[in-house]
């Protein structure tokens, strides 16, 4: 295996999400006597379980993006395995600190799996916005419980896929790291496609670039229809080789919606180092011209 280092890294990291996890969902529980996992949509959407199946999986996660190991097969079945026991261990984790109010240690006086009947068979489902007690639920506990289970998992493989999809350096399989973020407000739709169109047009060492890239005329006008394009410098921590990638957003009634195909992912050529030009640092050559030229 090549980098083991790296992957003893990764597994430190994961062992250590996960008893975070356990360790925070307990206490929690204890203080508040609110189960975080247990928090489902509608019922059997196992929302809570999924979260708390991803933050136990999370350090291997982090640790991969750290110690630059590309996600194998058997991250897979360590993200699985975790996840997986994330739920018993919470489980058991508030068997052995129940205390009952005559003082008595649940633990003393019976089993894990007793316990677990128990509390699976008793629980109560609030249901709708009343929040109305359905009573106990009986055998279905076990139902919700699997559901549950099913919930870890997806949680912690979603974290597997996301550590796929985090951009890597072809030519070193470095993951990149962010080095800048650039974020440009345009409210006229044909300003907006003169700069989309113009951006790149240019060499990315020239003024006109720079021009572009930190032109941001409506940043304090934000409104409906207003466009966002936010760029992102990566750089490779090995060759240095850089890349943009630009995503563009529009301001609806409320919230910004994602405009999937204006996304573009642009290489840098080697050598050349935009960090300076992304942080305002270079600027192009007139200061404060209301507008780039048209070209
Ligand atoms: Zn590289």
């Amino acid at each position: 295996m090549k980098n083991f280092g790296g992957h003893v890294g990764v597994a430190v990291f994961g062992a250590l999400s996960f008893a975070l996890t356990v360790a925070l969902v307990t206490v929690i529980s204890r203080v508040t006597g609110f189960n975080l996992f247990s928090l489902s949509v509608w019922i059997v959407i196992p929302a809570g379980a999924m979260i708390t199946g991803a933050a136990a999986a999370s350090g291997y996660y982090f640790g991969s993006l750290l110690f630059h190991t590309r996600p194998t097969w058997f991250l897979l079945v360590q993200v699985i395995v975790v996840a997986a026991l994330a739920q018993l261990a919470i489980y058991y984790g508030e068997y052995s600190t129940l205390v009952l109010q005559n003082g008595v240690r649940v633990a003393d006086r019976i089993g894990f799996s007793e316990y677990m009947d128990l509390t699976l068979t008793s629980a109560h489902l609030r249901v709708g916005r009343a929040q109305t007690d359905t009573g106990a639920v009986g055998s279905f506990g076990y139902w919700l419980a699997a559901f549950q289970f099913v919930g870890f998992i997806l949680g912690g493989v979603a974290t597997y896929f996301f550590l796929r999809r985090h951009p890597v350096c072809q030519s070193c399989s470095r993951y990149l790291r962010t080095l800048a973020t650039r974020k440009q407000h345009i409210n006229d739709n044909e300003v907006f496609s003169t700069y989309y169109d113009n951006l790149f047009k240019h060499p990315v060492d020239g003024p006109e670039f720079a021009e572009w890239l930190q032109y941001d005329p409506d940043n304090k006008q934000i409104k409906e229809g207003t466009v966002l394009a936010t760029s992102t410098l990566k750089g490779c921590p090995h060759c240095k080789t850089q890349r943009i990638e630009q995503r563009v957003t529009l301001h609806g009634k409320k919230d910004w919606k994602d405009i999937p195909t204006l996304a573009r992912n642009i290489a840098i050529p080697d050598g050349i180092d935009l960090r300076s030009v992304f942080k305002g640092e270079v600027n192009a050559s007139r200061q404060q011209r209301a507008e780039p030229t048209l070209a």
